[in-house]
C-alpha cells in the first residue's frame, strides 16, 4: 500500500440496481413508476431558454421550494430541497447525526443509510425487524445519536401505522427522528401532520417515485424552520447550486399537477392489489406492501434461481443477497402489461420447475 494510501477515506459504497438499456426490456427492479411524468413537466423543460442555462440556477430553489410549501401547506421556511432523496438524506445525516451515542435504523432496510454513517463515521446501531419484519416501536425508545426510518420500509414495503411512529418521535425529544417518505404515496399516512406538534421530526419524500422524475433527481425534506435552517448552512457549505434549472423548471411543473399523479398512483396501487392475487396464486408468500413494489418469496423455488431466470428473459427484479432475505425478490410494480408478462413467465417456469423436482 502506498504511503498516501492510510489518508485516503475509504468507504463501502452502497450499491444501485442496473439499468439494463435496449429494446424488451421489462424493468422491475429500481422502483421507478412505470408511467410518463404529466404532460406539463415536460413543456416546462421544453420552455427552458438558453438565458436559464446561461445563468447559475436559484440557489434557495426559490419556485420549487414556495410550490412545495402550497402544496402540503406549509412555510417555504419549512422546506429544503435537494437532487433526489439521497442527497437531502445524505445532508441531514451530515447536519443531525453528530452525536457519540449510535442513531438507529432497522436491520432490514434501505441500504444507504449504513453507508452513509460509515461515510461520516457516525456510530449506529442496526435494530432487527420482528419475525414478520415489522419495526418495532420499543427498540427506538431508547437513548441514542439520533433515528432514521423509512415508512413504508424498503424492501419490505410494509407500513408502520402513524401513531407508533409518533411514540418513536416522542419518545426521542432530545434528537432528530428521519422519516424517510419515499413511497408514502402508494396509500401511506404520511407523518407531515405531526410536524405542527414536533420539533425534532424531518420527513423526506421524492419525486423519483410517485411523481415519475427519478432521472431528474428531486428530493425534499420539511421540518421546524430551524431544521431547514440547518440543513441550508451545510448545503450552502457544501454546494450553493445543487438543483438545476432543468429540475426546478421540471419540479414545479409536477406539483402543480397533482390530478395528475393521483391517476396514475391511483393505477398503481389497481395493478399492486392485482399482483398479490397473481403472486398468491402462484403459490408466492409476501409482505402486504404499501409501496411500489412487493417482497416475495416462493416456497418451492429458491429466490436467486427466479432472479437469473427471469434476467435471461430480460425480466429485471432485484435481489439482495443478505442474511434474512436473500429468498426474496423485489418486484417493482410496472404497468398491467409487464406485470401479465412477469407472470406469464413465472407461471411457465414454476410449472417446468415442479415437474423437474417431481422427476429427481
Ligand atoms: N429512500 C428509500 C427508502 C429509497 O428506496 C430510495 C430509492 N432508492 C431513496 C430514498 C432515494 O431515492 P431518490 O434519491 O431517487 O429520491
Amino acid at each position: 500500500m502506498a504511503a498516501w494510501e492510510a489518508n485516503v477515506r475509504k468507504v463501502a459504497p452502497y450499491t444501485p440496481g442496473e439499468q439494463p438499456g435496449g429494446a424488451g426490456v421489462i424493468k422491475l427492479n429500481t422502483n421507478e413508476n412505470p408511467y410518463p411524468p404529466a404532460p406539463a413537466v415536460l413543456r416546462a423543460l421544453q420552455a427552458l431558454g438558453a438565458d436559464s442555462l446561461r445563468k447559475y440556477p436559484d440557489p434557495g430553489a426559490g419556485i420549487l421550494t414556495e410550490a412545495l410549501a402550497v402544496h402540503y401547506g406549509l412555510s417555504k421556511q419549512q422546506v429544503f430541497v435537494g437532487v433526489g432523496s439521497d442527497d437531502v438524506l445524505a445532508m441531514a445525516f451530515l447536519a443531525f447525526f453528530n452525536s457519540a451515542k449510535p442513531i438507529l435504523f432497522p436491520d432490514i432496510t434501505y441500504s444507504f443509510y449504513d453507508v452513509w454513517a460509515g461515510l461520516y463515521r457516525i456510530p449506529y446501531e442496526r435494530q432487527p425487524l420482528d419475525a414478520d419484519f415489522c419495526i418495532r416501536t420499543e427498540d427506538y425508545c431508547q437513548e441514542c445519536g439520533g433515528v432514521i426510518l423509512p415508512n413504508p420500509n424498503a424492501p419490505t414495503g410494509l407500513e408502520k401505522p402513524l401513531s407508533e411512529l409518533e411514540e418513536i418521535i416522542k419518545a426521542n425529544p432530545d434528537v432528530i427522528v428521519i422519516i424517510d417518505e419515499a413511497y408514502i404515496d402508494f396509500g401511506g399516512e404520511s407523518a407531515v401532520s405531526l410536524l405542527p406538534v414536533y420539533e425534532n421530526l424531518l420527513v423526506v419524500q421524492t419525486f423519483s417515485k410517485s411523481r415519475s422524475l427519478a432521472g431528474m433527481r428531486i428530493g425534499y425534506a420539511f421540518g421546524h424552520e430551524k431544521l431547514i435552517r440547518y440543513l441550508n448552512d451545510v448545503k450552502y457549505s457544501f454546494n450553493s447550486y445543487t438543483m438545476s434549472a432543468a429540475a426546478l423548471a421540471a419540479g414545479t411543473a409536477a406539483i402543480r399537477e397533482s390530478s395528475y399523479y393521483k391517476e396514475t398512483q391511483q393505477s398503481i396501487i389497481r395493478t399492486r392489489e392485482r399482483a398479490k392475487g397473481e403472486l398468491r396464486r402462484l403459490g408466492f408468500t409476501f409482505l402486504d406492501s404499501r409501496s411500489n413494489f412487493i417482497f416475495a418469496s416462493h416456497p418451492l423455488c429458491p429466490a436467486r434461481e427466479l432472479f437469473e431466470a427471469l434476467k435471461k428473459e430480460n425480466i429485471y427484479v432485484r435481489y439482495f443477497p443478505k442474511p434474512r432475505i436473500d429468498n426474496y425478490l423485489r418486484i417493482t410494480v410496472g404497468t398491467d402489461e409487464e406485470m401479465e408478462a412477469l407472470f406469464h413467465f413465472l407461471e411457465r417456469y414454476l410449472e417446468a420447475y415442479a415437474q423437474g423436482q417431481e422427476m429427481e
